[in-house]
């Protein structure tokens, strides 16, 4: 369980390469025990940062402080810290017990120390001990995860840095491991800091999320939080399917926007009078509705298309303004009663939606 103090803290920090500014002085805490992940499109300087972490590049300014440590110039193998990359960097003809004992072996531990050590974590991974003579390039893909985490974790390091590690396995694999990642990560107790171009990833795993863009954070919040009151158009789309409009708060109590009925005396708060912002729902929030029914926001439009997404249906939907709107259902709940090319009704609660500010 995380704690409320943090473990790693960054100020003001700027990272240059050349006339190039990747990050733009971030602030930044990572608190004691958490599962925090940073999340953001590519280029976004997402490796960039956890370089610097761990003390694989320098900062050009600002400060990186582990407790009441400043440890920006202190060298990588003297930081507490570990790194575990997308590659997973084994060697593939040693064993997987030599593998997991390596770090050992370059602090001079005794063989015996080596071995109980790399058996223990064996177990924490959940490998069979025998694997400690199979050679790693008899592993499936899975288990050399396995051993990779199980290497990181040899000399117990304070904080693990984790680079995409999943990126490269296929789907199932990768939905397997998260959840076991999670499980590792509550059962060690120790700090995760992880970064991906999967927001799912983050969803499923992570205490607290960052969004990078453009070498600045956006949000850092809890996943619910990202998901379901975004602070930008950029949080909003990143964070899946979304359906935003463009809205102006007319005379300080009502919404208005291009198509959009709004219910007779609905009063929203958020914006300034005469204001503009963006009203968000998410397509699991929209409705289909009868001509009778009074949602608070009601819209017009075509239905375009039906995906068939596994467990849920996704339809587009055009507006008589030429906006295409996204909505969702749960396979069972179907909306059998459209067709393609007819017209719909849609309908959502103000209680489902977000309201976000001109910025
Ligand atoms: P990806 O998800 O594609 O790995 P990222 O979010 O990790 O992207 P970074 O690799 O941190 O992004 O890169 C951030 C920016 O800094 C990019 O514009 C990149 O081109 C630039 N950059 C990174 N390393 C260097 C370098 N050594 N020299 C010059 N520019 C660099």
């Amino acid at each position: 369980m995380a704690s409320s103090d943090p473990i790693l803290r960054l100020e003001g920090v700027v990272k240059k390469f050349g006339g190039f500014t990747a990050l733009h002085g971030v602030d930044l805490e990572i608190r004691e025990g958490e599962f925090f992940t940073i999340v953001g499109p590519s280029g976004s300087g997402k490796s960039t940062m956890i370089r610097l972490l761990v003390g694989m590049d320098e900062i050009t300014d600002g400060a990186i402080w582990l407790r009441d440590q400043r440890i920006e110039a202190m060298p990588a193998n003297l930081r507490p810290t570990c790194m575990v990359f997308q590659s997973l960097a084994l060697f593939p003809h040693m064993s997987v017990g030599q593998n997991i004992e390596f770090p050992l072996k370059l602090r001079k531990t005794d063989p015996k120390t080596r071995k109980e050590r790399a058996l223990e974590l064996l177990d924490l991974l959940r490998l069979p001990r025998d694997y400690y003579d199979k050679r790693v390039s008899q592993c499936s893909g899975g288990e050399k995860q396995r051993v990779a985490l199980a290497r990181a974790l040899a000399f117990d390091p304070e904080i693990l840095f984790f680079d995409e590690p999943l990126s490269a396995l296929d789907y199932r694999l990768r939905k397997t491991l998260e959840k076991e990642l999670k499980d590792l990560h509550q059962r060690t107790g120790k700090t995760f800091v992880y970064i991906t171009h999967s927001l799912e990833e983050a969803m499923v795993m992570s205490d607290r999320i960052a969004i990078m863009k453009a070498g600045r954070f956006e949000q850092i919040a809890v996943a619910d939080e990202i998901y379901g009151n975004p602070v930008s158009r950029f949080v909003a789309e990143f964070m899946g399917e979304v359906n935003l409009f463009e809205v102006t708060f007319a005379d300080g109590k009502t919404l208005q926007g291009p198509g959009l009925t709004v219910k007779a005396g609905l009063k929203r708060k958020g914006l300034p009078s005469g204001g503009k912002g963006l009203l968000m729902v998410r397509p699991e929030f929209i409705r289909f509705c009868a001509q009778d029914e009074t949602p608070d926001y009601q819209i017009k439009g075509r239905l375009l298309a039906e995906y068939a997404l596994g467990s849920r249906i996704q339809y587009e939907v055009e507006t008589a303004e030429g906006k295409i709107l996204t909505v969702e259902k749960l396979r069972q709940d179907r909306a059998n009663s459209v067709e393609i090319g007819s017209d719909v009704l849609l309908g959502f609660d103000a209680a489902s939606t977000h309201l976000i500010g001109d910025s």
